[in-house]
């Protein structure tokens, strides 16, 4: 029996240092295993080469019977390994099923992933969210620096302003050495160098009436930083038209104000609230009246605030709410807004909501 089993030996691992194929040496143990057989079924009992090899046929089947189930199960491991192996290569090939965040974004995102309200899911949603921030000036600039910084995918940004020397007082993404560059160019800069994992699309001109429905459309949501009533009566219009949330702020020397208008949604519009312009004079700049630096920090960075929760789904955001800090005596107060029947933007007596943009 040992001769038969060294033979077998020889043939497997002998046949294969000798580069023998596979199936050429299960040809010849299968070759050695029926003669071994053939010699138990014919030799009579206590013949010297029956009992050399083995003596008995039964005892070759059971060995036959335990090599065909350790052959069998390692044919069965094989098969799954190599299925696995096939899934996990189309999984790679296929880039929708690649992780949504490298490594280094994980980390860097960490703080808000722990955030209950926020997660992982929240953290996708900010990657795939566009937002566009109307001007890059007081409000403008912290609100960009922290999309930028949270990890919103896209963010576009619309000016027509270069850099002065008297907006760095409270202006704080442009620096000293920007003065006179463009500030949608200077923000750009500055976002991208404070996050690459991000795409800023800078725009350096006003906003006007005949691109503003173009432009809204590639974003999901709107922030309002502009400093003229022309500009945010219009990017109301079109944000109400095209169901797009609006976050508005207002700075005015020692106070500030903000609300997220969303009529499609409820509550108000920003003409809701604010039905006329003021008269010239009545409400003056922040050339003309002052601004106290760190006021825009808060309330840009509130818009910034509100936009997270708004693409999250975290909290409650500040709709059909005002919020109005008061700086000079660190005061913060809330009112409920109301939407007015007779508003032509949102209101009942709208004939289309598409009219409304291309007035
Ligand atoms: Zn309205």
């Amino acid at each position: 029996m040992i001769v038969v089993l060294g033979l077998a030996a020889m043939i497997w691992w002998g046949g294969r240092l000798m580069q023998v194929t596979r199936p050429v040496r299960i040809s010849l143990l299968t070759v050695l295993f029926s003669a071994v057989v053939i010699l138990q079924l014919t030799l009579p009992d206590g013949a010297p080469l029956r009992e050399a090899t083995g003596g008995s046929a039964s005892l070759w089947f059971i060995l036959a019977g335990a090599g065909g189930l350790v052959a069998v199960y390692t044919m069965g491991l094989q098969h799954l390994r190599a299925r696995a192996e096939r899934a996990e290569g189309a999984q790679a090939a296929s880039g929708a099923e690649a992780p949504p965040f490298s490594e280094v974004e994980l980390n860097r995102y960490a703080r808000h992933i722990v955030l209950r309200e926020v997660g992982g899911l929240g953290q996708k949603r900010l990657k795939d969210a566009s937002v566009l921030v109307i001007g890059a000036g007081g409000l403008g600039a912290p609100a960009l620096q922290y999309l930028a910084a949270a990890g919103v995918g896209t963010v576009g940004v619309i000016d027509d302003d270069v850099v002065e020397n008297a907006n760095l007082q409270r202006q704080v993404i442009h620096r000293d050495r920007d003065i006179g560059t463009a500030k949608v160019f200077s923000a750009q800069a500055a976002m991208e160098a404070q996050n690459p994992f991000i795409t800023v699309r800078p725009y350096n001109r006003r906003l006007s009436d005949d691109i503003a429905a173009d432009l809204f459309s590639d974003f999901d949501l709107i922030l309002d930083g502009s400093d003229n009533f022309a500009t945010r009566y219009l990017a109301n219009r079109v944000a109400v038209a095209q169901e797009k949330p609006l976050i508005s702020g207002a700075l005015s020397q020692w106070e500030g104000q903000i609300s997220v208008f969303d009529p499609a949604r409820g509550g108000p519009c920003y003409q809701c609230i604010f039905p006329e312009a003021p008269a010239p004079g009545l409400a003056p700049s922040c050339a003309e009246a002052g601004v106290i630096g760190p006021l825009p920090g808060v309330l840009g960075a509130m818009m910034a605030m509100e936009a997270v929760k708004q693409i999250s789904g975290a909290g409650e955001v500040l709709r059909a709410q005002m919020l109005i800090y008061d700086g000079l005596y660190g005061e913060t107060r809330r009112i409920t807004l109301s939407a007015r029947a007779d508003c032509p933007i949102c209101g009942q007596s709208r004939i289309v909501p598409a009219s409304t943009g291309e007035n």
